[in-house]
């Protein structure tokens, strides 16, 4: 299996800025052979981002997209439009989509049918809030959301997401799941598909951790069994970092 390592640029670089540090990318980056690296910049960049990936190992995730295929949704994007701007990746129920977009387990749901129907990989979301990991209900939220969330997914599709584990507590705080709390939920979520849809696939699927990755603490992570990659936020938006992070090896 080729780990996943996804920069989430969020809302941050202008068209030219992003021009310009994926030029940098696509000169500078050394991509082992075992990884596979996306970059998501908003909206905006992802055309003229693409013309500057267009041959490169590099490729192109937006970071939402819209249930629908078409219509009067004002300020929506669909998963045709991404396609057609050179996207192959989607990232779908990012936690802060989740919190500050009202985004639902069943819009997410939805999400994740409009991406597959359209051949974009999506690259879906889930996380406890500290509060859920603090009463103990982490593994009952993640539940939930792996289950809302692919409940309407077909079997045939399911090998073409990526599972992101973020823990909303690590996102952009600097605080990092330990290695042994990433991998008891990845454990935990790889089970889970299994009963699902079995060991095969479930074996095949990858799941990635995001929450303050960074370049010092990339390597104990990745050492884990079931972590399969990292889903990179403020990192991802300094060439040495993300560099550092996608040439990791494994402790
Ligand atoms: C993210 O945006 O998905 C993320 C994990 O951000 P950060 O790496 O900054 O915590």
């Amino acid at each position: 299996m080729q780990s996943l390592l996804a920069g989430n640029w969020k809302m941050f670089k202008t068209v030219r800025e992003a021009e310009l540090f994926a030029r940098g990318l696509v000169a500078e980056l050394d991509i082992p052979p075992d990884r596979e690296v996306v970059v998501a910049p908003a909206f905006p960049a992802l055309c003229t981002v693409a013309a500057v990936l267009r041959g490169s190992a590099i490729k192109l995730a937006a970071q939402n997209v819209h249930d629908q295929a078409q219509g009067a949704f004002t300020g929506e994007v669909s998963a045709g439009m991404l396609i057609d701007a050179g996207c192959e990746y989607v990232i779908v129920g990012h936690s802060e989509r989740r919190a500050l977009f009202g985004e639902t387990d069943a819009l997410i749901s939805r999400k994740l049918s409009a991406a597959l129907a359209r051949g974009l990989k999506p690259i879906f979301c889930v996380g406890e809030t500290l509060a859920a990991r603090e009463r103990g209900a982490t593994l009952t939220v993640i539940t939930g959301q792996i289950k809302e969330g692919l409940k309407n997914i077909d079997l045939g599709d399911i090998g073409n997401i990526a599972i992101a584990y973020e823990p909303v507590w690590a996102i952009g705080t600097g605080k990092t799941a330990t290695p042994e709390q990433a991998q008891e939920v990845h454990a935990f979520i790889r089970n889970a598909l299994q009963d699902a849809y079995g060991k095969e696939l479930a074996g095949e699927l990858r799941i990635l951790y995001g929450g303050s990755v960074n370049s010092g603490n990339i390597a104990n992570l990745m050492s884990e069994k079931d972590i399969n990659g990292a889903l990179v936020g403020g990192a991802s938006l300094d060439a040495g970092s993300f560099s550092e992070i996608v040439k990791y090896k494994e402790v």
